[in-house]
């Protein structure tokens, strides 16, 4: 455990729809959703301010539909239009145990949730609401990596959490490759140069040029979130 653990106001956690789905990776399974706005209310109650951004790769990905034939800019609207399904499921469950929270879509959708206002998103987080960003940047040809970024540097973020299925960036995939060794530390650079797969080049360049670091750590396990907010347990740091 580092000396002086890291202290954050206001944070950024980026989830892939895979987080809230069920074992095969599809589709939206409550329970798993309920682990994860656990990790989340844990957080907001130690004071911590929270955006959040949640893919929807488990409902639709662009560019999977894209090279089944469809045309690649209505494939990307569809999935921006999950990511928004699974920012209202996630909301229904941190609101079920009492965290106050705001769906945002860069796509308004009066009826359901508000447009994206810079301003207002910043006075919720400023109330202790959790802001959660939803429709990606809404435009094609990206994918939530990147609106995450940037959504972590309009709201000064001190940092931008990527909760995936493993705890940290390796050498290769641990999945595939038992020999992979897990990082601690890397810069933006790093990242970038050995075309480590960790988050779109486009959202790294942008945490590089804002000096926002992003730590990279694993959202399977309950509790998780706040202990490595505390600089303990196991994650790897990009600065
Ligand atoms: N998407 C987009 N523009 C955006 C954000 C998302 O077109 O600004 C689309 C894109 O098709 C993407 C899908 O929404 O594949 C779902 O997001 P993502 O792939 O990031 O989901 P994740 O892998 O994080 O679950």
């Amino acid at each position: 455990m580092p000396a002086d653990p890291p202290r954050y106001k206001r944070i950024l956690l980026k989830v892939s729809g895979e987080a809230g789905a069920g074992g095969e990776g599809f589709g939206i399974d409550p329970k798993t959703l309920e682990r994860v706005a656990a990790d989340i209310a844990e957080v907001v109650r130690e004071g911590i301010e929270v955006c959040l951004v949640i893919g929807g790769g488990n409902i639709f990905r662009g560019a999977i539909l894209a090279e089944s034939g469809m045309e690649r800019a209505s494939a990307d609207y569809m999935g921006m239009l999950a990511t928004v399904m699974n920012a209202l499921a996630l909301q229904a469950s941190l609101e079920k145990i009492g965290v106050y929270t705001r769906v945002q879509s860069a796509i308004p959708m009066a009826a359901i949730c508000e447009p994206y206002i810079r301003r207002r998103a910043l006075r919720h987080l400023e109330k202790g609401r959790v802001v959660i960003f939803a429709a990606g940047l809404g435009a094609p040809f990206f994918t939530t990596d990147t609106p995450a970024a940037l959504r972590a540097a309009e709201m000064g973020c001190d940092a931008l959490f990527k909760g995936t299925s493993v705890d940290g960036v390796y050498t290769a995939d641990p999945k595939k490759d038992p020999t992979a060794t897990r990082y601690d530390r890397l810069s933006y650079q790093d990242v970038l140069a050995k075309d480590l797969k960790v988050m779109d080049a486009s959202a790294i360049a942008l945490m590089r040029d804002n000096h926002i670091p992003i730590v990279v750590f694993s959202i399977r396990e309950r509790g998780n979130l706040l202990k490595v907010l505390k600089g303990e347990g196991v994650y790897t740091t990009i600065a």
